[in-house]
């Protein structure tokens, strides 16, 4: 018997199940991954949007992670909302028990708007996680504010995951669904190599609840499986692309990827 590879997940929990933990637990599985997982922030949310956070005590994480990954054999690693400075800091310590690659969609608001999901300082985060990250996703606004650079169209956001690659040692994944464009194209970042994803714009892509964390758990359990960094992403897409065609609408709110 063959066990699926280990993903470990890190994210808020969305009561929901739109994003988030719940959301990232159903990718991985859907993809062949065993997923296991600490939650970083609990979410008051329901499918309408985000009323408030209250991040997971720092240390209980930093416990919890500790003691799996000496226990626990991870292949990949996906990090979502760490909610927290503090939070990120105690991932980052317990993240020295693997050396298993690692995605991190930086979630700092919901693209639904609301309350902050991140809290603190960013570069001190960015500190504690940058020795272990394999590839960023930010979207359009993540990538503008941790870049300090404008994003308004597909060339001026790979410019700007370019000086963000360079100043992290990491891959970025520029995600093109939010930019405009005739395509929606995603570029896969890293130290002098650019590959472009393209895939067709679907209608209403935009407005589907959690696209960030279904991509970033599909490349981690493509990752796990064995892919290399820009086969995971293109596989990744095209299965993301599959479920924004077929939303489902768990609520009275905002569509969801699953
Ligand atoms: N992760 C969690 C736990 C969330 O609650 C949210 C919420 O909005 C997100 C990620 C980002 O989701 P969205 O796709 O709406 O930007």
């Amino acid at each position: 018997m063959t066990a699926a590879p280990g993903v470990l997940i890190a994210a808020g929990l969305d009561p929901s199940g739109g994003a988030g933990l719940l959301a990232d637990t159903r990718v991985v599985t859907a993809l062949g991954g065993r997923p296991v997982g600490v939650v970083t922030a609990l979410t008051v949310q329901s499918t309408a949007g985000v009323m408030g956070v209250r991040p997971v005590d720092p240390e209980v994480v930093r416990d919890q992670l500790e003691l799996l990954l000496t226990d626990v054999e991870v292949r990949a690693v996906k990090l979502g909302m760490l909610g927290s400075a503090d939070i990120a800091q105690a991932v980052g310590a317990a993240l020295h028990y693997t050396s298993a690659p690692l995605v991190w969609d930086p979630v700092l608001v919901s693209s639904r708007g609301g309350v902050p999901l991140f809290a603190g300082d960013l570069g001190s985060s960015f500190l504690a996680l940058v020795p272990h990250l394999t590839l960023l996703t930010p979207n359009a606004r993540e990538l503008a504010l941790l870049s300090r650079r404008e994003v308004t169209d597909v060339d001026s956001a790979v410019v700007a995951a370019e000086a963000l690659a360079a100043e992290l040692g990491c891959a970025v994944l520029v995600k093109g669904g939010h930019l405009p464009g005739g395509e929606a194209i995603d570029v896969v970042v890293q130290a002098g190599r650019r590959d472009e994803l393209t895939g067709p714009r679907l209608p209403g892509g935009e407005d589907v609840h959690g696209t960030g964390c279904a991509l970033a758990s599909a490349i981690a359990t493509h990752l796990a499986r064995g892919a290399d960094l820009v086969e995971a992403c293109r596989a990744a897409k095209a299965y993301v692309a599959g479920l924004i065609a077929a939303p489902v609408r768990p609520g009275r709110g905002a569509a969801a990827v699953l």
